[in-house]
């Protein structure tokens, strides 16, 4: 992989002095996604083929509704249309079959096991929403900066001082780190990065739930006139904590 290319957003993201750095790079990522799926490679088949293939979740349809650019975004929601309606074409027929069956039965047989057909094609349809070409894109790209960043923990001291004085991981984030921390690391090295990664992930979880709690008491008439203090933005910061990037 380009070590060298991936460190230095790393690093960006941990000068950001944020609540978690790899949502800074998520959503860096997302966004740059969306304005390129919506601009040139609109036109580009290999890319068409692929979005007729998979579509996009609700989050990412949004993201680009949002971005604005309507044709871009209706010619490749059209191709995708007309494909996803050719693929329902033989599950409806089977489906139809299923239900055929089922209104054939007498009364005694009508008791028993329906036609596991049915569930099936509604699994097969959901299988098909359940795809979305960014989000694959974008667990690509944060496996590869998770890696990133654990070989930046092994390999630079610098990097292992910014980790252990950052404000941790969104909850996501942190589970993703945890989990592919024994992939790169072993022994010691390892020891030590899970004890600090937790250390820091409990400290400012409970650093935003008590900004959070203050923000509930300063609806309180008596408190009216005391500072906010770092609690105005508590509910966002406390949202994304919990699941990274939501608001
Ligand atoms: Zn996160
Ligand atoms: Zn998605």
């Amino acid at each position: 992989m380009n070590q060298h290319i991936d460190t230095i957003p790393v690093w960006d993201a941990y000068k950001s002095d944020c609540e978690c750095p790899l949502c800074v790079l998520a959503k860096k990522n997302e966004e740059e996604y969306v304005d390129n799926f919506l601009g040139a490679s609109v036109m580009e088949p290999d890319r068409r083929v692929e979005v007729n293939e998979k579509g996009f979740c609700r989050r990412h349809f949004k993201m680009m509704f949002d971005a604005g650019n309507r044709l871009g975004l209706a010619l490749m929601t059209d191709t995708y249309m007309k494909r996803t309606i050719e693929k329902l074409a033989e599950n409806a027929r089977r489906v139809a079959a299923a239900g055929n069956e089922e209104a054939k039965k007498n009364f005694i047989a009508r008791m028993g096991k329906k036609s596991a057909d049915i569930p099936a094609c509604a699994d097969e349809i959901l299988e098909l929403t359940g795809r979305c070409i960014l989000c694959e894109r974008l667990n690509t790209a944060m496996d590869r900066y998770v890696y990133t960043l654990l070989y930046m923990y092994k390999h630079e001291a610098e990097f292992r001082k910014a980790l252990a004085s950052s404000k941790g991981f969104c909850l996501d984030h942190y589970a993703q780190v945890m989990k592919a921390a024994p992939q790169h690391l072993s022994g010691k090295e390892l020891n030590e990065l899970i004890e600090t990664i937790t250390k820091i992930e409990l400290e400012n979880l409970n650093r935003v739930e008590k900004d959070l709690e203050w923000f509930t008491l300063k609806f309180d008439y008596r408190n009216r006139d005391k500072p906010w203090g770092n609690s105005q933005d508590a509910v966002e910061r406390s949202v994304n904590k919990m699941r990274g990037g939501a608001v």
